[in-house]
């Protein structure tokens, strides 16, 4: 099986296809994943994995780590766009995410005040205060929403627990009064004998209209580019998302293809 993809708590910087140079804070344990989602095409690879030994970094650990690395990028001159929450797992899931985000934006503005701070949240904790005022100091808000659909979120997405609803999810978005980036991805295949496809008309406009009413920054489609865990997905190309995009565009909605 796949197994995480990051070994420590700061790595990096990647060049990101979304983001540009991009340097990661992983908040999930460095030999584990911890997520409540437990999507097909997870680059952490599947939850089955189990959490690791490690545990979650405590935050005076993740500041201490990520002052070194900013300290010896600064000392050799290397670029930087952005700081970015991601990694083995859900980074709000973190117990002091708010106070954290408090120590990487302190971080950024001594050593790379031009940089931006951004987090990949799937939107599972929108109901957590902490987690809502921790994502709102940062200058990316980038949230999942993969359909707009409950029935194609559990295939895809694999919510852990019950309770998720797209619904809900809206609500939460809704709070951050534009000022976040929905995230969607695209893909077609088939898993566990289920077909997959959120490219279809009812899932265009079931997302039209949850991106209506959340009415965010920014409409963030992409596909699969790397090895996924689920191994019949199928990558829905930059064409076709261009095509989709236009769609969302003829609806008002800000959308870019990454
Ligand atoms: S939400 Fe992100 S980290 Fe969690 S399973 Fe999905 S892709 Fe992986």
């Amino acid at each position: 099986m796949q197994t995480v993809l990051f070994t420590s708590t700061i790595f990096g910087p990647i060049h990101s296809r979304r983001l540009g140079t991009s340097l990661g804070v992983n908040l999930m344990p460095a030999d584990g994943k911890v997520c409540s989602f437990d999507c097909l095409y997870c680059e952490a690879g599947f939850n089955a994995q189990g959490p690791g030994t490690k545990g979650i970094p405590p935050r005076e650990e993740v500041a201490r780590l990520l002052e070194e690395k900013l300290r010896e990028m600064r000392a050799e001159d290397m670029p930087l766009d952005v700081i970015t929450f991601s990694g083995n797992g859900e980074p709000t899931l973190h117990p002091d995410f708010n106070g954290v985000v408090d120590d990487v934006t302190r971080l950024r503005d001594r050593y790379y005040p031009e940089a931006k701070v951004s987090v990949l949240s799937n939107a599972t904790r929108l109901r957590t205060g902490q987690v809502v005022e921790g994502l709102r100091k940062v200058d990316n808000n980038i949230l999942k929403l993969d359909s707009a659909i409950d029935d194609t979120v559990n295939v895809i997405d694999r919510p852990v627990g019950k309770g998720y609803s797209v619904a809900d999810v809206v609500e939460g978005m809704k709070q951050f009064d534009g000022q976040c980036i929905v995230q969607t991805m695209m893909l077609r295949g088939e898993h566990d004998g289920k077909t997959i496809d959120n490219t279809t008309d009812e899932e265009i406009e079931a997302l039209i209209k949850a991106y209506k009413d959340i009415n965010p920054r920014e409409v963030m489609l992409y596909s699969i580019d790397r090895k996924t865990p689920a191994e019949q997905l199928v990558k829905v190309e930059r064409e076709e998302l261009e095509y989709i995009a236009e769609r969302f565009r003829r609806e008002g909605i800000r959308v870019a293809v990454s």
